[in-house]
């Protein structure tokens, strides 16, 4: 086989390696972001429980000053009970206190219903934050995985880039720069292998009787006529 072409399918084999790994490198920061995104997730709904916690109690709190308020108006009302003068006056202030009274038990049902929230609440709060530590600890493995990788590649890149540079020596300028162009356009792959069926490896289309059998005893680099990409045999 020509000298040129084996150095060129060497230097296809580096750049579709680094292609590879540069396509990890790419994605691994996009997945420690979803680790870290995960955990901020877990953090606020932990807060949001909390939140309504809050507000829970601070209702509470409200609805227990209405009670006093109540309570007030009914020992006002019944204060007045011995003062009025008529019946009419006695009647009218016990219906008062009746609807006092109603209001007391509404008041109190409401403060019911607001303590289950909050006891509500708090289960929730208590296994939004288990999960949250979970989450929190499986985060920092996968994390830590991920890095290791992305260290691993950096390394790997490193050592095939410098191979890439030692080969790429040997291939003189023009022939280098035809390879980097067809890289380029073709979709990272600038040589591409024909077998016995007589296709193009990089555009699928069939050679050539002809260039078929140049390719077949490869004197010289030659291109396929469909995608220009540089042709070896490969049987
Ligand atoms: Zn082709």
């Amino acid at each position: 086989m020509d000298a040129q072409l084996q150095t060129l399918i060497d230097l296809q084999a580096l750049d579709t390696k680094i292609a590879v790994l540069e396509a990890e490198q790419g994605r691994l920061p996009g997945q420690i972001e979803a680790v870290q995104a995960a955990i901020a997730q877990g953090r606020a709904a932990v807060q949001t429980l909390k939140g309504k916690l809050d507000t829970a109690k601070k209702d509470t709190r409200s609805k227990e000053k209405d009670l006093d308020v109540c309570q007030v108006k009914r020992q006002k009302s019944e204060a007045r009970l011995y003062e009025v003068k008529t019946n009419k006056e006695y009647s009218a202030v016990l219906i008062e206190i009746e609807e006092i009274k109603q209001e007391k038990a509404k008041i109190e049902e409401e403060i019911l219903s607001l303590m289950e929230t909050q006891e509500q609440l708090a289960v929730e709060i208590r296994d939004a934050e288990a999960a949250l530590k979970t989450r929190e600890a499986l985060g920092q493995q996968e994390e830590t995985q991920i890095r290791q990788r992305l260290a691993a590649v950096d390394a790997e890149l490193t050592g095939l880039r410098g191979e890439r540079e030692s080969v790429a020596r040997d291939v003189p300028r023009d022939l280098l720069a035809d390879y980097a162009k067809l890289l380029r356009g073709r979709g990272g792959l600038a040589v591409a292998p024909v077998g016995p069926d007589g296709i193009c490896g990089g555009c699928r289309m069939t050679l050539t009787p002809q260039r078929l059998q140049e390719v077949k005893h490869q004197s010289a680099l030659l291109n396929c006529e469909s995608c220009g990409r540089f042709l070896y045999w490969l049987p």
